[in-house]
């Protein structure tokens, strides 16, 4: 592949010959930008333009370009109409782009917009839903516009590692496929509105535990085949624009300054054509993070210095300040920095300027935002998110007619748990309870009692004495035993579970687990719903209760969704992104979380999730890919057509699946590999197609997938390379990693 800069160069000595040369002031600044300036015309190639403008700019104009100008804003160039770059946190919506959270999570944000609060990315991945991903990026872009801003620090692709991250809620589960499949989605429909999304974080960005200091040894196989594939689609698939750098380490350097990452790995195998943005505070040097391929250091600016001194910014390991102008200058003269490297990085941000149309079309703030389109979009996400984990003797759906009272209980019953915390926690117009939803739900047919039951662990400490607990509960138990159904939300809130700390265990928060046993025993009927972003232990209660649901966070509309899934108005059809271990000892990574003295081995190597769980026979609590329906689906007539696999050609896998039951509903087809042939060790199958279907009752429908070398291949060390090896391996499909319903043998011949 021909190199940026030979492109650029090439561009720029044809670009000469068509323009006047820009003429030199004394100063050093440059005059004479025609109107018709060739990177002023939408008709140029963007090379071309790029070229053109670089060729136009001062040292030191470009000196300027590689840090912000503010919290969340590139330099602009005003004498060449250069914009800035305009920025808000993502990736559940558009959050307040005021300051650091301190500022936007306080009652005193400056600019208090509301936004639409989508559901977690959990959630979304939970729906297995690629279209409605895309949708939900169109809608959150159309937002970033409409709120004048031009980029969304979004999607976090990072996988779920170990159960205690306190940012998985954000991402897309624990596996590399699906997560790569759902960001591509977000990611085109970010750009299809010309907004510039940033995908995060690069790269193994997996707990939060000193996330500036810790340092990660990943073999390369692992990051090949784990932590960088949702990286790769996004660029080889959405030539995505910008990707964020991550806070840690990844084998003894920090991701900001990893030439290894960001120029070999990211740029040069990837081919990643579009900017690396630092995330914020999260540089350390000068010439070592701009020759390792930072483009943009954030923050920058007033805004960054007041921030940078306080001390929590530097007790918690932050770094900033780094690709300032005068640093930057200073180590070019000094030779530290060659003036082609910062032409790359300037010529990178310039490149996106011009692709994203924002050079040509600048933003109108419309202020116009959470249209019932996008409230929709929204409300569907989190129904189809919804996971149904367990009905028992079919408790659910609940029937309005044959029930006269319902009581919800709980710390998540009353309250709307949007989002987990930080940097994605938007904040919305309103919010609907699952409280809220029932009310609505059941109008003024069915008595509707709640109780707290328990209050949120830590959020008022007057709630947490033991007088308070035993008089909650016991309010509890007796609104559970006069109804005819119990509801019982539990879960974390933003202050438990959220950005910069890990959750402290995977027992639900204090009182929680006595609650739902208590409630159980006053009231058979008991559905337990779970409002969190990570897996909880479920030992306590499990065997005594009828009916659970996950409802994850489901941003503004979850009570609303919650409500449609326990009456039955919509059919559950949402599967776990993530296994569900029956206790944090048995999670792959256990033994190697969090690190010690500030460094992790990933040395589970490849088996994250049902990697591990499948092929070392350890029974997970609920598996990957698990979630049931109100109705039934039947698998059928498994075929690979053709049955060999040559060259670069494809093969198509058909199965029918039919909706044996009395409902309409979903069912999401998984198809999995099995290589039983390979001279190294592979997990016992790997996710490598998924569709979701829509199912009348009765209804029989022929899923198709397409299958290439790509799915049966597994990254060598030895080689350095993805490879594939002739024979032949088994293709699966099923309802989950452990409900495997159909198989049929695939042969690769020899190449
Ligand atoms: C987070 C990023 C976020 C950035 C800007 C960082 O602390 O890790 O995900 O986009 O802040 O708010």
């Amino acid at each position: 592949m021909k190199s940026l800069r030979t492109s650029l160069l090439v561009a720029l000595l044809a670009s000469i010959t068509l323009t006047p040369l820009p003429v030199r002031s004394q100063t050093g600044s440059v005059s004479g930008v025609h109107a018709d300036a060739l990177y002023k015309n939408p008709a140029t190639p963007v090379d071309q333009r790029v070229a053109d403008l670089l060729a136009r700019m001062t040292l030191e104009e470009k000196a300027s370009m590689v840090a912000g100008s503010g919290w969340m804003e590139s330099m602009p160039i005003e004498r060449l109409g250069i914009p800035a770059i305009k920025m808000a946190d993502g990736p559940m919506g558009v959050r307040s782009w005021a300051g650091s959270s301190a500022i936007t999570s306080g009652p005193n944000d400056p600019h208090k917009i509301t936004s639409t609060s989508f559901p977690a990315g959990v959630a979304m991945a939970a729906s297995w839903d690629s279209d409605l991903v895309r949708r939900e990026g169109r809608a959150i872009a159309q937002e970033v516009k409409a709120l004048g801003r031009d980029m969304i620090l979004g999607p976090t692709v990072n996988i779920n590692r170990v159960p205690l991250w306190g940012r998985n809620f954000e991402g897309y589960g624990e596996d590399p496929f699906l997560a790569a499949r759902l960001g591509v989605a977000y990611i085109k429909g970010v750009q299809g509105e010309g907004v510039i999304p940033s995908l995060k974080h690069f790269a193994a960005n997996n707990e939060e535990f000193e996330r500036h200091r810790i340092d990660e040894t990943v073999d390369a196989r692992t990051l090949h085949e784990i932590y960088l594939p949702a990286f790769k689609a996004a660029v080889q698939e959405a030539d995505v624009w910008t990707v964020m750098s991550a806070y840690n380490l990844v084998n003894g350097t920090h991701c900001a300054e990893s030439k290894a990452l960001l120029d070999d790995i990211l740029k040069k195998e990837l081919g990643f054509k579009g900017f690396v943005i630092s995330d914020w505070g999260s540089t350390y040097s000068t010439a070592a993070t701009v020759n390792a391929g930072m483009d943009l250091e954030m923050p920058g600016g007033a805004p960054m210095q007041a921030w940078f001194v306080l001390p929590k910014t530097q007790a918690s390991g932050n770094g900033a300040g780094w690709l300032t102008q005068e640093k930057v200058l200073a180590e070019i003269k000094a030779g530290h920095i060659a003036e082609s490297t910062l032409n790359d990085n300037v010529g990178r941000i310039l490149r996106v300027i011009f692709v994203s149309g924002l050079f040509d079309h600048p933003h109108t703030a419309t202020g116009i935002v959470d249209t019932p389109e996008q409230i929709a979009v929204a409300r569907q996400g989190a129904t189809e998110g919804i996971v149904l984990l367990k009905n028992a003797g079919a408790l659910l759906p609940l029937d309005p007619t044959r029930i006269h009272s319902i009581a919800i209980i709980g710390p998540n019953a009353a309250v709307a748990r949007t989002g987990g915390g930080g940097s994605s926690l938007v904040r919305p117009a309103y919010s609907i309870s699952p409280l809220d939803g029932l009310k609505e739900r059941v109008g003024k047919s069915i008595a509707v009692s709640s109780a707290l039951g328990v209050g949120m662990e830590g959020e008022d400490p007057t709630l947490d004495t033991p007088e308070a607990r035993a008089r909650l509960l016991k309010e509890a138990v007796e609104v559970a035993a006069h109804a005819d159904v119990a509801v019982v939300v539990v879960g974390r809130y933003p202050k438990l579970e959220g950005e910069s700390f890990d959750v402290k265990t995977m027992d639900l928060p204090a009182g929680q687990d006595e609650l739902i046993q208590a409630v159980e025993k006053a009231n058979p009927h008991t559905v337990v719903v779970l409002n969190s972003g990570d897996p909880v232990t479920m030992g306590k209660w499990l065997d005594g209760t009828p009916a659970l649901v996950e409802l994850w966070y489901g941003g503004q509309e979850g009570g609303h969704a919650l409500a449609s899934i326990l009456f039955g108005d919509a059919n559950p059809s949402g599967k776990l992104p993530v296994s569900f271990p029956k206790k944090f000892e048995d999670s792959p990574a256990a033994a190697n979380y969090p690190g010690t003295n500030l460094h992790v081995n990933y040395a589970e190597g490849i088996y994250v999730g049902y990697r591990y769980f499948d092929t070392k026979n350890v029974e997970p609590q609920f598996p990957f890919g698990f979630g049931l329906s109100y109705t039934t689906f039947a698998y059928s007539g498994l075929t690979v057509t053709p049955g060999k696999l040559s060259g670069n050609q494809a093969v198509e896998v058909s199965v029918q699946v039919r909706n044996t039951g009395s409902r309409a509903g979903a069912e999401v087809v998984q198809l999995y590999v099995h290589d039983g042939h390979s001279k190294i060790d592979r997990p016992s199958h790997e996710l490598k197609g998924f569709q979701r279907v829509e199912l009348k009752p009765g209804e029989s429908k022929t899923v198709r997938f397409k299958l290439d070398r790509a799915a049966l291949s597994y990254w060598s060390p030895a080689e350095k390379a993805w490879v594939a090896e002739p024979g032949v391996f088994e293709i699966q499909v099923g309802a989950s990693s452990r409900d495997i319903r159909l198989q049929a043998p695939l042969q690769l011949a020899v190449q």
